[in-house]
């Protein structure tokens, strides 16, 4: 059997965008994927464009889930998103804290991502698929992987369905985080998110801010192409092929990617990976 895969969009903000990812979509679409899901800006900032990509995949046939972010909302903007989705038939969320801009204070009613699940599963019952965020390499800001570990459960038992994981470029990580994950009594499926190598400056700009590690040999190497794409998208595309393809062996229920709204690599890697179905 094919894996389940999944990809994730940010909502463009021009309309240049929202044509360049329509097309994406359809490149990606023929790779059947269970659902694409649309990032929340940090606050609600990009509430109304999340929500018109969303409409727009969902009027194209395919399941989109909106990603939905608690921090610096309010109990009653949440709701009225959550009864606005419900409106439109949207049936699966990806529930997140979220992340302020630097230097700004939270004033929203939820500090962690479980108290927003609880939250949903409160005021809609069973109505969604809750997908949360997990980080086999511990998220940044935890106090220590064993108490990253014990708040990941919080969100587990809180009525999460599924979770996707921080990107990482190391399998053996996921591995370690989904033992002990079934050693505390998690029982729900574990997704690896996979971030394709697009451009070197971008990528360790976002693995600082996450806390994702890019192995030495990998970052030297990458460094080491500097403008020279077209070595540093083969090597990309070499070491996340080969990390998708240990995932899989290894049990892994299926493969969520970072997008960046684009197809082309993906395309690659499915075709290596014979995920075509
Ligand atoms: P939480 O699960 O709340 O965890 C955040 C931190 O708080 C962790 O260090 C955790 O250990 C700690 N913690 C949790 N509970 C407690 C507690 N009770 N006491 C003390 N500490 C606690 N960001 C966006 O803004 N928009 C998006 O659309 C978006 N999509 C994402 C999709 C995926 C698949 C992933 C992996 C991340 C995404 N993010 C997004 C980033 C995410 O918002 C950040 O990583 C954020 O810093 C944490 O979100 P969380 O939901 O994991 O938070």
């Amino acid at each position: 059997m094919k894996p389940e895969i999944s990809f994730e969009f940010f909502p463009p903000k021009t309309d240049e965008g929202v044509l360049k990812l329509r097309e994406t979509r359809k490149q990606l679409a023929l790779l059947n994927p269970k659902f694409f899901s649309v990032t929340f800006g940090a606050g609600g900032s990009t509430r109304d464009r999340t929500m018109d990509a969303v409409l727009e995949i969902q009027a194209e046939g395919f399941e989109a889930a909106p990603h939905i972010s608690g921090i610096s909302s309010s109990k009653e903007e949440i709701l009225s998103l959550l009864k606005t989705y419900q409106s439109h038939g949207i049936r699966r969320l990806v529930v997140l804290r979220g992340d302020l801009p630097s230097g700004e204070v939270s004033s929203g009613d939820f500090v962690y991502a479980s108290q927003l699940v609880a939250f949903i599963r409160e005021q809609t019952g069973d109505w969604f698929q809750i997908e949360v965020a997990a980080y086999p390499e511990t998220h940044p800001e935890a106090r220590s992987a064993a108490a990253d570990l014990k708040h990941f459960k919080t969100k587990v038992d809180a009525g999460a369905n599924a979770a996707i994981t921080q990107y990482f470029y190391n399998a053996d990580a996921y591995f370690q985080f989904v033992d002990q994950c079934q050693a505390m009594g998690i029982q729900i499926p574990i997704v690896p998110g996979v971030m394709p190598i697009y451009n070197y400056t971008q990528l360790a700009r976002f693995s600082n801010v996450c806390g994702a590690e890019i192995p030495r040999w990998l970052r030297l190497r990458l460094e080491d192409y500097g403008d020279d794409m077209s070595s540093l998208r083969a090597l990309g595309l070499d070491v996340v092929t080969d990390l998708c393809e240990k995932l899989l062996a290894g049990g892994a229920p299926g493969l969520h990617f970072y997008t960046l709204n684009q197809s082309g690599i993906i395309t690659n890697i499915a075709e290596r990976l014979n995920l075509k179905k």
